[in-house]
């Protein structure tokens, strides 16, 4: 006999790793303690050598889907207490219990079998969850996490579930949602007037969804509208009631195989797509076509998460349109009543269900990039799970940015980015941000002693940090981009930032967006940066992307008269009326696509680029590239110049805009050389919405590479302005080290 100590450190908490170690130490035959500590978990365990080292090896291998293991720890010692048996200790201190709290999860595959199962007492019960899978996050009211402060409170447990709750070896031990058709909560269907029929909900549904209707259907974080997708004039309805009339839609698929007959699917991608966490994945479509779903490459696709859409589905439904149920700006209606008011002609039928959603969480959407996630919006399935931090951080609250909003919170060495929020200039939006913000807080218990915001003046969460009474740390956005990039590699010291984006308000007030900044947390320079162009007209030139045309080619000395309004541009531009700079790589890329024709008013951001991507096709070609000074700018002018050759003598579009995206991949390879020549860092970041273009993201990586460059792009936040919040916290963290019991006035900015 031996006995074993075991230090586990990692995120280890709050995700049924606990009874899962009771049943390994069982299994293999041993005794002794388990406790919480603030790096993870520690054990003591007595037994025969081989069993005390099998259980060292099974339990990585078999830990909860939820746990991340970091590291493990084992000594062992002759020298034995006699445990009897197995003890949960409780945490000598407070602050470390039930910090964390599961995301939701998609259900596991023994309930989907239990689900199937006609001698199941769950058998088709559209709720049947267990320890290892269903709704966490958003049935949530208040801490500690317990049935009484979720939405399951109305809903006492029958003896049946009762039974399993408390019995640890059962799979349903302590799931707080756990509930069957006798004591949980009912599935009912509403016709589009509101009235509920009688009978079999779910039936009701398929067969309104089968006859071609377009039926609201209650999810985990939010309401889908849900429609067939084979039916091209039933989605174009669904276009105009919702109006939304280019912007993709979503799919769920029934399952992997009919995923397939549509997309391209990697084992790197079917791995994440059937993850426990099922984002919505943007995949390449199989063949052109299905443009009136998607009219770019990808198809965002998911596959059921929930027992309820796998019943929805059943055999014979194989793929439809689930498209967030939201009015353009507004967020994801999530309450039954609501719904059933502003959906009035919109769906036809109405599936919901008498649990309530306690907090909005969209799907969440990625792409998959060297075998990773690579987000473009991180919500279900993966908030409120913290990224951790080497060392201690200050209870920050960091504000985020304003279109693609979220925030962040810090506890100890834990962040916690928050889901996707929506554009906050939309006031419920605004409204859900606040509510959010103090509903972080009070989950994980933190009182921000310190805040962080984007440095543009007019954004609404830097009014919003400004109205805290905190000290302040304004941040540069392109910074923030550049820090969320490090945070999310784990990585300190300095780097290079390619941070290429639409616009971010820059320390000179003028709109930045195409950059190369050197730094870390602490500090930047603006090494480089595209050669800025004007906007006739501001804003609205970021819809109207003809008017950036006009800019391009007029900068360039080309012929701009086949711009409609070019006369009017033209006086703008000479009178300097209303046509602020922008150095944004996204007015590049949509003056480009606007110039090929491509797209010349878009219906939503960043349209012009993403149909440019879609468009090309590589010949290998790339166009003249200008770089000089300092700081290193890119002097377009030249390449609009060679493009507008290529277009003259007839080229396809679409090779020119391959050879315009291989002139900025190349150019980007040209900066960051010259940025290492001047300050000897090799490590590059890449960060910002630009980089959701993936012709870009399977070039440029490896380009940088080539010339000997460790590069890191994102893989646990969102690349584009989603991802900020996270950037700011650590940079507030750096720059507010030691300061903390100073004095409350807001430091200096960049
Ligand atoms: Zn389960
Ligand atoms: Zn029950
Ligand atoms: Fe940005």
């Amino acid at each position: 006999m031996e006995r074993l100590c075991l230090k586990i450190r990692g995120i280890v908490q709050g995700v049924g790793f606990r009874p899962f170690v009771h049943k390994l130490v069982r299994r293999c035959g041993l005794s002794g303690y388990i406790k919480n500590t603030s790096s993870g978990v520690e054990l003591e365990l007595e037994g025969e050598r081989p069993a005390l080292e099998r259980f060292v090896a099974l339990l990585p291998e078999q830990a909860p889907v939820l746990a991340v293991i970091e590291s493990m720890e084992a000594s062992y010692s002759p020298e034995l207490r006699g445990y009897k048996g197995f003890e949960i200790r409780q945490s000598q201190r407070e602050e470390f219990r039930n910090t964390l709290i599961s995301p939701d999860i998609g259900i596991c595959e023994d309930c989907l079998r239990e689900l199937r199962d006609p001698r199941d007492r769950r058998y088709r019960y559209p709720f049947i969850n267990c320890t290892n899978c269903g709704p966490r996050f958003t049935i949530i009211k208040d801490i500690p996490y317990d049935r009484a402060k979720t939405s399951m409170a109305g809903f006492p447990m029958c003896p049946d579930c009762d039974r399993e709750y408390y019995d640890i070896e059962n799979r349903r031990y302590h799931a707080q949602p756990d509930c069957c058709a006798s004591c949980g909560p009912r599935v009912f269907y509403l016709d589009g007037a509101g009235k509920e029929h009688p009978g079999d909900g779910i039936e009701l549904a398929r067969a309104a969804l089968k006859a071609g209707k377009i039926v609201a259907v209650k999810g985990l974080g939010g309401m889908h509208l849900a429609c067939r997708c084979d039916d091209e004039a039933l989605v174009r309805k669904l276009r105009r009631r919702k109006q939304r009339d280019e912007k993709p839609f979503a799919l769920m698929c029934r399952d992997v195989d009919c995923v397939r007959r549509i997309c391209r699917l990697s084992e790197a991608e079917e791995k994440i797509l059937t993850g426990f966490r099922r984002p919505i994945v943007l995949l390449e479509k199989r063949q052109p076509g299905l443009d009136y779903l998607s009219e770019n490459g990808y198809l965002g696709v998911m596959l059921p998460y929930t027992p309820l859409h796998y019943l929805l589905f059943g055999d014979d439904l194989d793929m439809l349109v689930m498209t967030s149920a939201n009015l353009s700006d507004m967020p994801i209606l999530f309450k039954n009543a609501e719904a059933l008011e502003k959906l009035q002609g919109i769906a036809d039928g109405f599936l919901l269900h008498d649990r309530e959603i306690q907090t909005r969480c969209d799907d969440s959407l990625c792409w998959v990039l060297e075998g990773r996630e690579y987000p473009a919006r991180r919500s279900r399935g993966y908030v409120p799970f913290p990224l951790r931090m080497e060392g201690t951080l200050q209870s920050i609250l960091a504000c985020g940015a304003e279109q693609k909003a979220s925030f962040c919170l810090s506890k100890g060495s834990y962040v916690f980015p928050s889901q996707h929020i929506g554009d906050l200039k939309n006031m419920e939006t605004l409204e859900n941000y606040t509510r959010q913000i103090a509903h972080f807080k009070r989950l994980f218990d933190i009182e921000p002693t310190l805040a962080a915001c984007d440095l543009h003046p007019d954004y609404m969460s830097t009014e919003y940090a400004q109205s805290l009474g905190l000290p302040l740390v304004p941040v540069q956005h392109h910074h923030a981009h550049l820090a969320a990039c490090m945070a999310d590699n784990g990585l300190e010291g300095e780097v290079i930032g390619l941070v290429w984006d639409g616009t971010g308000y820059g320390t000179d007030g003028t709109a930045w967006g195409g950059e190369c900044l050197t730094g870390g947390y602490e500090a930047f320079q603006r090494f480089g940066h595209i050669l800025p162009m004007a906007l006739p007209g501001g804003d609205r030139a970021a819809k109207e992307i003809d008017r950036l045309a006009f800019s391009l080619l007029y900068a360039a000395g080309c012929d701009t008269s086949s711009i409609p309004g070019a006369e009017t541009y033209r006086a703008m531009l000479a009178a300097g009326l209303n046509c602020p700079l922008s150095s944004g790589m996204g007015r590049l890329f949509d003056g480009v696509a606007a110039i090929l024709g491509i797209k010349t008013r878009c219906s939503y951001e960043g349209q012009g680029a993403i149909l440019l991507e879609a468009a090309a096709k590589d010949d290998g070609g790339t166009y003249p590239i200008l770089l000089s000074g300092r700081p290193l700018v890119f002097d377009w002018r030249e390449m609009i110049r060679a493009i507008v050759l290529d277009q003259q003598q007839g080229l396809d579009a679409g090779i020119i805009a391959a050879r315009f995206m291989n002139t900025l991949v190349e150019m980007a390879v040209r900066m960051a050389v010259a940025a290492r020549e001047d300050t000897g860092l090799n490590r590059v970041c890449l960060s910002g919405g630009s980089f959701q273009n993936m012709y870009i993201m399977h070039r440029l990586p490896d380009r940088l590479r080539d010339e000997g460059f460790k590069v890191y792009h994102h893989s646990r936040v969102s690349t584009n302005d989603e991802g900020i919040a996270l950037g700011q916290l650590m940079i507030a963290n750096a720059k507010w080290k030691g300061k903390e019991n100073v004095s409350c006035r807001t430091p200096e900015t960049d």
